[in-house]
């Protein structure tokens, strides 16, 4: 079995009363977060920051303290098993226009129910629900 991990972001900016999380069409058809495959020698933060830059151009993104979850899925490449984790940061931006990359098909800033029901994996949207109760708490 292979082993992959990558590192992502929930990241979100406030719009008037709302606040609003960024989710990304990916080519493969599903809708989630910014993440990407950790590089040699980076930090998971540094890839955070990495992947947020080249999937949607946003540089200002600040981290949001003391939150960091896993998430962890299996799916078959080449007739391989790949065990892959993801780790997610939160992260605040205060940049609305987004550039995405050739890896993408689509952007789109959405509130909580909307970001919920938008989002195709059941991880993803536990993971959305984690982010949104630890935001609303600060
Ligand atoms: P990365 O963005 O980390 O570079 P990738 O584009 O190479 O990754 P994934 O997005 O992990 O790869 O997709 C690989 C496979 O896993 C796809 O078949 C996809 O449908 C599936 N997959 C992606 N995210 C999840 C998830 N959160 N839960 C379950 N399966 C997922």
């Amino acid at each position: 079995m292979l082993d992959e991990k990558s590192c992502g972001a929930i990241v979100y900016l406030n719009r008037f009363s709302e606040r609003l999380y960024l989710l990304l069409h990916y080519e493969a058809g599903y809708w989630d977060f910014v993440k990407g495959n950790v590089e040699v020698n980076e930090t998971e933060k540094e890839t955070v920051v990495r992947e947020l830059r080249e999937e949607t151009g946003i540089t200002d993104a600040c981290f949001v303290n003391a939150f960091r979850e896993k998430i962890a899925y299996y799916y078959r490449r080449h007739g391989k098993t790949v065990h892959k984790e993801v780790i997610f940061y939160l992260m605040k931006t205060n940049t609305e226009t987004v550039t995405i990359s050739f890896e993408h098909v689509g952007s789109i800033w959405l509130n909580y129910v909307q970001a919920i029901k938008k989002l195709t994996f059941k991880n993803a949207k536990l993971l959305l629900e984690q982010a949104h109760v630890f935001l609303n708490k600060k």
